[in-house]
């Protein structure tokens, strides 16, 4: 039977990736050697990392104001890294809110200093985005979440903000082009949209660096990484070599713009088929909805576990929301194929046929 991955990740990757990766488990590149067993330090794995970062800036545009890092960790070790290097004791960051990601994000900023939340979606449920708040003047930066994995909203427009803007895009980087240029700094844990777990992307202006008066401990310390070319210490080497390899395969099938037509696709189809069939109540609000993982309820609870268990007996993985959150979420990254949302709408629709 076919498997319908619809992982909020750890999710699908390209069949391409995963053929090319189990290949350097055994011999990578001719060299006799295994991806996992060669030295970080050598010309193969330079060429690995080098890669990977020229093909980060190529599909983000970037120029040299930015420099791109393969850090150890997820998406978590930046909520702590970020506000460590970026915000001094006494000043103050700005965090928007639209979900547990974020709130994350903003608990461990205040570790640091001072924290100010300018909007927060939860007297709605996280179901809309806050478009309409001001930020404090000196802040020191506003925090995004550009896609709420959990509760399935994205920002679609980035706010302009005159404070540096930081954004976790863990859920939707590389989904569509956007001016990333923009950005003061862009994390991203890997494993959705560009590789396995184990590994964190980070795009860093550099002039918001070096402005804070703590000691930073080496490891955390964005200059130093940058210093080091992204090699200060022995890096995640397999989770590195698998964010090459998806970051190789998005370039080649035409890059963002390409992945975006693709997503857009994808989550239209799904959107209209919920519209369409009154057994299924979407809750985020239309202009807010997200490419990359759309949250849904069933308008009957005793029916959800019926569906599930039908998507559960068809192949469909991962479509159970999220334990705080509850309904159903089906998570359609890059690599998901226009087929298995297909398959999923057919099921919907015949499930509303026989429930409805
Ligand atoms: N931010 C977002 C938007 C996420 O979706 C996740 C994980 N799903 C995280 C942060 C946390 O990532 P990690 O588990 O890699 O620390």
């Amino acid at each position: 039977m076919k498997l319908h991955n619809f992982n909020s990740g750890p999710s699908v990757l390209p069949q391409t990736v995963m053929e090319q990766a189990s290949q350097a488990i055994l011999d990578f590149n001719g060299t006799g050697l295994s991806i996992l067993e060669i030295g970080h330090r050598t010309t193969h794995f330079q060429a690995v990392l080098d890669e990977a970062i020229a093909s980060v800036k190529q599909l983000m545009d970037l120029g040299d104001d930015h420099d791109v890092l393969f850090l150890h960790g997820g998406a978590t070790t930046q909520f702590m890294q970020v506000p460590m290097n970026l915000l001094d004791d006494q000043a103050t960051a700005a965090y928007h809110i639209n979900g547990i990601w974020g709130k994350k994000a903003a608990t461990e900023a205040a570790l640091f200093g001072k924290v100010t939340i300018v909007a927060d979606s939860a007297d709605r449920q996280n179901t809309y985005i806050q478009k309409e708040f001001s930020i404090p003047e000196a802040a020191s930066y506003l925090h995004i979440t550009s896609n709420n994995t959990v509760e399935g909203t994205q920002w679609h427009q980035f706010p302009e903000t005159s404070v540096p803007l930081v954004a976790d895009m863990s859920s939707d980087i590389f989904c569509r082009p956007a001016n990333y240029n923009r950005f003061a700094f862009i994390y991203a844990g890997a494993q959705k949209n560009m590789g396995a777990a184990g590994v964190n992307m980070v795009v860093v202006r550099k002039d918001v660096l070096g402005k804070v008066n703590r000691r930073i401990p080496t490891i955390m310390d964005y200059q130093k990484h940058i210093a080091a070319g992204s090699l200060m210490n022995t890096p995640p080497v397999f989770a590195v070599y698998v964010s090459m390899l998806t970051l190789r395969w998005i370039i080649q099938e035409g890059g963002l713009p390409e992945m975006e037509k693709r997503n857009q696709a994808k989550a239209n189809l799904l959107y209209q088929t919920i519209d369409s069939l009154p057994l299924f109540t979407p809750t985020v609000a239309k202009e807010d909805r997200s490419l990359m993982n759309a949250v849904f309820f069933l308008n009957d609870p005793a029916l959800e576990p019926v569906f599930l268990d039908e998507c559960k007996k068809e192949g469909m993985i991962g479509v159970k929301g999220y334990r705080t959150v509850g309904g159903i979420r089906v998570s359609m990254y890059n690599a998901l194929d226009q087929s298995s949302v297909e398959a999923i709408c057919s099921l919907m629709q015949d499930f509303a046929r026989r429930k409805g």
